[in-house]
Formats: C-alpha cells, structure tokens, sequence
C-alpha cells in the first residue's frame, strides 16, 4: 500500500512539474510580468540581468541551455537584443515559440531617412525601451496572456484572472505615480542614453539632451563640453542615468554645472529592493518627483 502511495505521488509530482509552461525571458521586467500573469502554472528565466546593460550580452552556453529547456521565449525586440538570435540558434531547440512583445506598442523614435552607423546605435524599427511607460507593461501582459493562454488552454481562465489583477494593481499605482509626476510635467532633464522617450511623453516630462552623443555611442569632450553649455543656459534639474553606465562623465558635468546625476535601475532587480516592475517604476517616479 504504501509503495502505491509512493508511485502515485510520484507520478502526481511528474505530471505537474511536466505540464508547467517553461518560460525564459531575455529580460527581468519580462521576468516579472511572466510571473505576474504565469502565477504557479509557469516555470520563468532570464537571460539578461537586472543590473546589466540590455543592448550588449555576452554569448555564453549556460543561456543557450536554459533556452533549449523553454516552451516560450520572449523578448522586447525592436533590436534591444541583437545577442538573442546567436543563442536561440545555439539552443537547437526546435520546438521553441519566440513572441516578441513589441508588436502592440505604439513605437517612437522610428528614422526617418537613410540610415547609417553615423546615426549610432538606430532602431530601424522604433526605440526598444518602451517598459518604461506603465501604460505599455499592460501591452507586454496581454501579449503574454495571450501566449500563454494559447500554449496551455486549461488554464487560460487563471491566466486571465492573473492579468485582470495585475491591470488593477497598475491602474491603482497609475493614479499615485501621475500625481506625484505633476510637478516634474514639463521640466527639461538630460538623460544619459535615448531610453527614456516613453516614460517622458507618459509623464509629461521634457527631454532636453543626451550625455551620450548620439544612441550607443560614448560621451565625448565635445559633446560633454555642449552639454555642459546647454545646463547653464537653461534651469535644467538633473542627469538621470542608467544605473549600469560608467558615471565619469555626468560627474564631470556635474563638477561643471552643480547639477544632480540620478542614477537609476531600469529593470527588476536592477537595485537591492526592486523586486518586481511595480517596485521599479514606484523608485523611479520618486527619484524624479523627489529631486526636483
Ligand atoms: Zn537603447
């Protein structure tokens, strides 16, 4: 008796662990908005971490290996991760679905005109860092509702409801993050790299430069020296930057000008305590209400 109640626990333990849904996701934010609507029926990776720069990551075969054992991959796309092909093609894993979560989003910043390295680092297809409006995390959480729910139709009601939660948590956060936001509407800020057109047409607020010369590209003497031209000129409140990039040269326009460099996390986990994309956006919409 105890033996039948052994292999039928077994057995128990094999067909649920089996009919979970292998998730990985390139990015943290995919990460926990995977796990938002996946809730228990998923199993969820990342590739790229919390505090690491998106754009470039290196090839290694321990991310190929967690891409052979998905059921799922999905990416921001839009060019974010060149990287990502090499090892979806290293992974051999045939049976691989790949969703790419811009499809739905509104994109910014497409060029217009020819296109050339001289531009840097250009998306043809749009700026890729549109997590950065809460109103697009709702877009990124259908389209995996709906992968998911395409994937394993016996728990596409759980799906649903998961997302139904998530959307009214958002909405809820939405309210407080745009009154805090109030008094930042309108006020210029220098951003280190182009990735914050989203938020600032979100929350109204005016994008008056980049430290980095052009998308991708390092900042230069030059280029710091007109930067440093532009803060005195205008009432400019503060750098914000990615917590990953080297911090040298906001310091030196800094030392310049005494404005304030804000460095931020722009991804789950991409800080001690930003444990989810709610938590992200909440630290993020307080550093820019809180410093200006
Ligand atoms: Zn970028």
């Amino acid at each position: 008796m105890k033996k039948i109640i052994l292999f039928v626990l077994i057995l128990l333990f094999q067909i649920t662990t089996f009919s979970e849904v292998k998730i990985v996701a390139t990015t943290t934010v995919i990460y926990d908005l995977v796990k938002q609507v996946g809730g228990d029926k998923v199993s969820v990776d990342y590739l790229c971490r919390g505090d690491q720069d998106p754009h470039f990551l290196e090839v290694l075969p321990s991310y190929m290996l967690k891409i052979r054992k998905a059921d799922i991959m999905f990416e921001i796309g839009l060019g974010l991760e060149l990287w990502a092909q090499q090892l979806i093609d290293g992974s051999r894993n045939s049976n691989l679905k790949i969703v790419d979560l811009s499809k739905e989003i509104e994109k910014k910043d497409i060029p217009t005109g020819k296109i050339d390295a001289s531009q840097g680092d250009i998306h043809p297809n749009g700026n890729p860092h549109y997590w950065l409006d809460p109103d697009n995390a709702k877009v990124i959480a259908q389209e995996i509702l709906d992968a998911l729910s395409e994937h394993d139709p016996v728990n596409a009601d759980y799906y649903n409801s998961n997302y139904n939660k998530f959307v009214k948590n958002l909405d809820e956060k939405m309210k407080q993050w745009e009154n805090k936001m109030k008094k930042v509407k309108g006020k210029p800020v220098i951003f280190f790299h182009a990735s914050w057109i989203y938020f600032a047409e979100h929350f109204g607020v005016k994008i008056a430069g980049y430290v980095e010369p052009k998308p991708g590209i390092p900042p230069t003497p030059s280029h710091n020296a007109d930067v440093i031209n532009l803060i005195k000129k205008n009432n400019i409140k503060f750098i914000v930057m990615e917590n990953f990039y080297s911090d040298n040269a906001p310091k030196q326009i800094s030392s310049a000008t005494g404005i304030k460099v804000i460095k931020v996390p722009v991804a789950v986990f991409g800080m001690e305590g930003i444990n989810s994309y709610i938590d992200m956006m909440d630290y993020l919409i307080n550093e820019f209400a809180g410093n200006i």
